[in-house]
């Protein structure tokens, strides 16, 4: 006979399973945009900083005692218990130290847990998929928490203030005019993140698909890759040469000028001539660049990286890029609310979103192409389309640094729901 609490447990069970694919259904015909908004340093009192610092010191904790308790024979990482008041850890000299609980709260505690336990069943499918899996490591530092319940564990009171579970008083946080009195934005999730320059708070935000839809706008989602030869290659295939090439007459005016006596009536005669020229090149440039912005936010949605340009000025390809356009076209582009923006660490070249490897791809080598059989297509063709599937399954969105374990992780996150999602409609 089934006891009264097996039948209160298995109709709680059923509950949250049809709220899930409930939650599900409604997500496949919305938009996810993460917004990382930075937590004002100089607005913080030192309650609040050591708040934060705590949590994720805690944190860290408690992620290496759910490791050590899983580590040890019989047991196993799920029964860890997260409402203990208490927690094992290492002191400087490496002594095992039981400390409680002062700032860590428990909903942190949960999420912290359930990460582990989500990056286990990835790791999990990997190991079938016959790839090498190592075990999850100890951690020198936790650098993310998750806020899973909006109005509970945190509130957003206003266009910049936020109230977290664990921290004391309000946060200032900027960047929240992004999405902050959108009616079309619902807010769910958030992220508290500790990076080098200090604290963010992502905000994870769903939009109805048919609501991002506005005038003017073709409905396509496209991918651009900021390449090197052609400049820009859509996911749609279109290559758009973007080079300025400085003309003759500039060359010869400076051949000119480098004769000419410096500072003498003829040289700054000359000066004039080729500020005209340069100012004229100028507006050549921005007018192209105009016109590819026009072009490009005529998509509902247009992903691009955030890859670091100005490296490109120096060395081999220097000259070209600063012929180009990349530039203007990036600078008006990164700030759009139809523009979004994916983590600039994410190899998208190397990707394959159909298993998840990641192929070495040398400048010389044009095609793009997988062991696992994907047809062979174009490099730059196959990062747009990366960049594509990275923002519909809500890989690197507005975050502004990913290591490459993270990146591997989602990714791996995002194939394994393709797959459930696939069988499901099947
Ligand atoms: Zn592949």
């Amino acid at each position: 006979m089934e006891s009264m609490e097996d039948v209160a447990r298995k109709a709680k069970n059923i509950m949250i399973a049809d709220t899930m694919r409930a939650t599900y259904a409604k997500r496949r015909g919305q938009i996810c945009r993460v917004f990382a908004c930075k937590i004002q340093d100089n607005k913080l009192s030192n309650d609040q900083r050591t708040d934060l610092k705590m949590i994720f010191v805690e944190g860290k904790w408690l992620y290496n005692a759910i490791i050590a308790y899983g580590d040890r024979e019989g047991r196993s990482i799920s029964d860890y218990d997260t409402k203990s008041t208490s927690v094992i850890h290492k002191d400087k000299d490496g002594n095992d130290v039981t400390s409680t609980y002062s700032y860590l709260p428990q909903s942190l505690r949960q999420t912290i847990h359930a990460g582990i336990k989500s990056s286990l069943r990835v790791l999990a499918t990997r190991k079938k998929r016959g790839y090498k899996v190592g075990a999850l490591k100890f951690i020198s530092r936790l650098e993310s928490v998750d806020y899973k319940q909006l109005g509970v564990t945190h509130k957003i009171l206003g266009k910049n203030r936020v109230k977290l579970q664990g921290v004391k008083g309000i946060l200032k946080v900027n960047g929240m005019d992004q999405f902050y009195g959108n009616p079309d934005m619902e807010i769910a999730n958030a992220k508290l993140l500790s990076k080098p320059d200090g604290y963010y708070i992502a905000f994870t935000t769903w939009t109805d698909e048919d609501k991002i839809i506005r005038k003017h706008k073709n409905g396509r989602t496209v991918g651009v890759d900021f390449g090197i030869e052609t400049s820009f290659t859509t996911s749609e295939g279109e290559k758009i040469n973007a080079a300025v090439r400085e003309q003759e007459r500039i060359k010869r005016l400076q051949r000119k000028l480098a004769k000419q006596k410096k500072g003498s009536r003829r040289w700054w005669r000359t000066v004039r001539l080729l500020r005209i020229e340069y100012q004229k090149l100028t507006n050549r440039k921005d007018d192209l660049a105009n016109k590819i912005i026009a072009a490009f936010t005529e998509n509902t949605i247009t992903v691009i990286q955030d890859e670091m340009l100005q490296h490109w000025h120096k060395g081999l390809f220097g000259k070209h890029v600063q012929h180009s356009v990349l530039g203007r076209v990036k600078a008006g582009l990164k700030d759009r609310d139809d523009v979004v923006v994916l983590c600039r660490s994410i190899p998208t070249t190397k990707l394959c979103t159909s298993c998840g490897k990641l192929n070495d791809m040398p400048l010389s080598k044009r095609t793009y192409g997988c062991e696992c059989g994907i047809p062979e297509e174009d490099r730059d063709v196959h990062a747009a389309e990366n960049m594509v599937w990275l923002y519909k399954h809500n890989v690197g969105v507005g975050r502004t640094e990913m290591k490459r374990g993270e990146i591997r992780e989602a990714v791996e996150k995002a194939l394994e729901e393709e797959q459930t999602r696939w069988q499901k409609d099947r």
